[in-house]
């Protein structure tokens, strides 16, 4: 059951693999400004223009992602929010993005920053998402979910990492780049344990990368040996292009499809389909043996 691109948005895009089922992705790293909501959009839009279904629903009060995604967030018009404390239905709130006919956002408007206290007495405060998430993809054919997080653990981010079963940790390429990931390993324990068994660090991808300097070289080292089979191979370069493209609402695909950025986070989605296909067929070759 797989959506072929149709339209010039996706046809010059080459098609990525669609996963066996779902995948749902949160992206999380509890610093801010280590390129989460860059990381999301341009994920997010490069899957979709590969042909891929995308849901990206925006966790952060800010919005960044709903903007970069050419969506409206302002007050009033209706998101996470009324999902997590309205009970809406993700299909009535989402917003087509003009990135891509196979890319919708469930945007963030500014009352979501309420919701980190409205949601403490509500019961089963921490699988809001997840069971609403699940209830639309009972009737909804998606190959992504992707959450994109404030830069905190708080409820809303817990409520992501309830409702997904990979993380997507970006790490940005600088002092004390590992800084707070120990907390962050702690806190993923403790929701496997308690809340979500299936939550994997599926990926986890350098960004802000400058090749000119060793410490950059000398992070993603020592990244990659604390994460050695989930570290993409593609590294996210430093580029004032990648930090452009939200202003006009727009991610680097649609903003400068050529620059460096553009390929770079093509390539790292790429990487991502191919190897969540990859572990399909030895999670298939696996079963069939057996
Ligand atoms: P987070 O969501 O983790 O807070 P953002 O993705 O918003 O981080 O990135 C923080 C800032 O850095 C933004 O202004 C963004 O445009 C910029 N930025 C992100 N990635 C890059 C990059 N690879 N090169 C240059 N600027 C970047
Ligand atoms: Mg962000």
């Amino acid at each position: 059951m797989k959506s072929s691109p149709k339209g010039s948005t996706v046809s010059r895009e080459t098609q990525l693999p669609s996963p066996q089922q779902t995948r749902t992705i949160v992206i999380v790293n509890q610093k801010g400004g280590v390129g989460k909501t860059t990381t999301a959009v341009n994920v997010a839009s490069a899957l979709a223009r590969g042909g891929l279904k995308v849901l990206m629903m925006d966790l952060d009060p800010q919005g960044n992602a709903s903007t970069a995604l050419g969506i409206n967030h302002q007050p009033g018009i209706a998101g996470t929010y009324e999902v997590l404390l309205q009970h809406a239905k993700i299909a009535d709130v989402q917003q087509p993005s003009p990135e891509s006919e196979n890319l919708v956002v469930v945007p963030a408007t500014i009352d979501l920053a309420g919701a980190e206290i409205e949601l403490v007495p509500q019961v089963a405060r921490e699988q809001r998402l997840r069971k609403a998430v699940s209830a639309h993809l009972a009737d909804s054919a998606v190959d992504y979910v992707i959450f994109d997080c404030p830069p905190s653990l708080g409820l809303l981010t817990l409520n992501a990492l309830v409702a997904a079963n990979e993380i997507l940790m970006p790490i940005q390429c600088e002092y004390y780049a590992l800084e707070g990931v120990g907390h962050l390993l702690r806190t993923i324990d403790l929701v496997k344990d308690e809340l979500n068994p299936e939550l994997e660090i599926g990926t986890v991808l350098l960004t802000m990368f400058d090749a000119r300097t060793k410490l950059s070289a000398q992070v993603g080292e020592q990244v990659r040996q604390y994460f050695p089979d989930q570290t993409l191979v593609t590294l996210i370069p430093r580029s004032v292009r990648l930090s452009e493209a939200p202003s006009y609402g727009q991610t680097i695909l649609g903003y400068d499809p050529q620059s460096v950025g553009a390929k770079a986070y093509r390539r790292a989605a790429e990487e991502i389909a191919q190897r969540g296909a990859r572990l399909s067929v030895e999670a298939a070759t696996v079963g069939a043996t057996r």
